[in-house]
């Protein structure tokens, strides 16, 4: 059968995987970040809710004889069901599903699918795919010369994740526990991108060092990960963005220096213990100040999240946030309107909280007045002006750089509030 995969954008790591699922089975696969496809069944990925809104997926996911859509969206099916018009959902891990479903359509005898049947939305229960090692990849021509934050690749691995941060999919999606694949499995696949002209791979998903996690962290699996990733690729083209910061010390940071582009991202989210308990992310400031500290002790650069505008945010939870960064004076600072996605528990509480008290729908009165924002959206802007400010050499803001960060947080907010839109259409559905 001909197969049409679109990963609208960029390539995500599944699309590759269930491209080189489908070609193994005698299919005849394309995979393209364009929205056309001339397959007898076409897979549509799509990792963010806000895809779900776009006219142009919706006109093209219409324009489809046979269309299924996989990726994080399918946690909450009844919502894509109810805004594209396909023919299915994968709701979990697509590995032992997709090919059932392309070859012989949705039915109840497969896990981890959503579809319509008399009306009603008939569901089945998704299955963890273990072990986690798969066949090679479909790689495209052009993955060389995608650059998604410096990589022209973001690999997979390991699944789950041991957190169980409210706002995060990554526990609901992929489950507490940590399942790894095998490092020769690793290896082959990037000796075979290289081959195909890749160059800067990252290593995607929660926490980087959770790679090989047993019964506790395995810094040696890890390690030679790292060690065995960077003789292929070389250190400079490798890096491994997400870690938490209870799951470093020293030797993951030493390797992660030695190794890779000698950075990591922490999800620091907020400089207020209240809001870290809230969001249930496990940590402290004083948790997260030590890990930056031991990360620039070890020559590692550390670029730091932070979420604002979660219910329940003060002005003065707010403030802890902005001295956190004075005093972490971090290399990079990401900052975000908190984003109910549909199946998290946040999502729940978001529906729940009093609209008159959450801050993306609260006029901004401070000195950003003239800019017409929400209050989520002024913290998100002024947020991202501070982290200029606080780093070891403070950089000038420009008048670019001011518009695009302005930009950045209307958009931040009006997509949010898009969300909240829908979370209150399927409210039954969300959590
Ligand atoms: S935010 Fe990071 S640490 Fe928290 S649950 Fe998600 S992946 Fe895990």
């Amino acid at each position: 059968m001909k197969v049409t995969i679109v990963s609208p954008k960029i390539y995500t790591y599944g699309p590759l995987i269930l491209g080189g699922i489908l070609k193994e089975r005698g299919h005849t696969v394309t995979i393209t970040r364009d929205l056309r496809s001339d397959g007898e069944a076409t897979l549509l990925s799509l990792f963010s809710t806000s895809q779900l809104l776009d006219p142009e997926i919706r006109k093209f996911a219409k324009s489809c004889p046979q269309i299924y859509v996989g990726g994080p969206v399918g946690l909450v099916p009844e919502i894509v069901l109810g805004e594209l018009e396909v023919d299915a959902v994968v709701m979990g891990e697509g590995e032992e599903v997709v090919a059932r479903v392309v070859e012989k359509g949705p039915s109840a005898e497969i896990p981890g699918v959503a579809f319509h049947q008399e009306g009603k939305v008939v569901k089945t229960k998704p299955e963890p795919v273990e072990p986690l090692d798969h066949v090679m990849p479909l790689i495209p021509e052009d993955l060389k010369s995608q650059n998604v934050r410096g990589a022209n690749v973001y690999i997979e691995t390991h699944r789950g994740c041991l957190g169980g941060c409210t706002f995060c999919q990554v526990p609901r999606f992929f489950g507490r526990s940590i399942r790894s694949r095998s490092l020769e499995n690793i290896l082959d696949e990037v000796r075979e991108m290289k081959r195909m002209g890749v160059s800067r791979v990252a290593v995607s998903g929660g926490t980087g060092s959770l790679f090989g996690y047993g019964k506790e962290v395995n810094k040696e699996a890890f390690i030679t990960l790292l060690r065995s990733l960077a003789e292929i690729l070389g250190p400079r083209n490798l890096s491994v963005p997400d870690m938490r910061v209870d799951f470093v010390d020293e030797e993951i940071l030493e390797a992660v220096r030695r190794y890779t582009i000698g950075w990591v991202f922490f999800g620091i989210e907020s400089g207020s213990e209240k809001m870290l308990k809230k969001m249930k992310k496990g940590t402290t400031p004083e948790k997260n100040l030590e890990a930056v500290e031991l990360a620039h002790s070890c020559g590692v650069k550390v670029g730091g999240s932070f979420i604002v505008g979660y219910p329940g945010e003060s002005e003065e939870d707010y403030q802890a946030t902005l001295d956190f960064m004075d005093e972490a004076m971090l290399e990079d600072v990401f900052s975000s309107v908190a984003e109910p996605i549909p199946g998290t528990p946040l999502a729940r509480l978001a529906l729940d909280y009093p609209k008159g008290e959450n801050l993306l729908y609260q006029d901004h009165l401070g000195d950003y007045r003239a800019l017409k924002l929400s209050e989520a959206e002024a913290r998100c802007f002024n947020l991202m002006l501070h982290g200029q400010n606080c780093k070891l050499i403070p950089k000038i803001v420009d008048d670019r750089m001011y518009s695009a960060f302005l930009e950045e947080a209307r958009t931040q907010g009006r997509d949010v509030r898009r969300v909240m839109d829908l979370l209150e259409k399927y409210k039954d559905h969300v959590a």
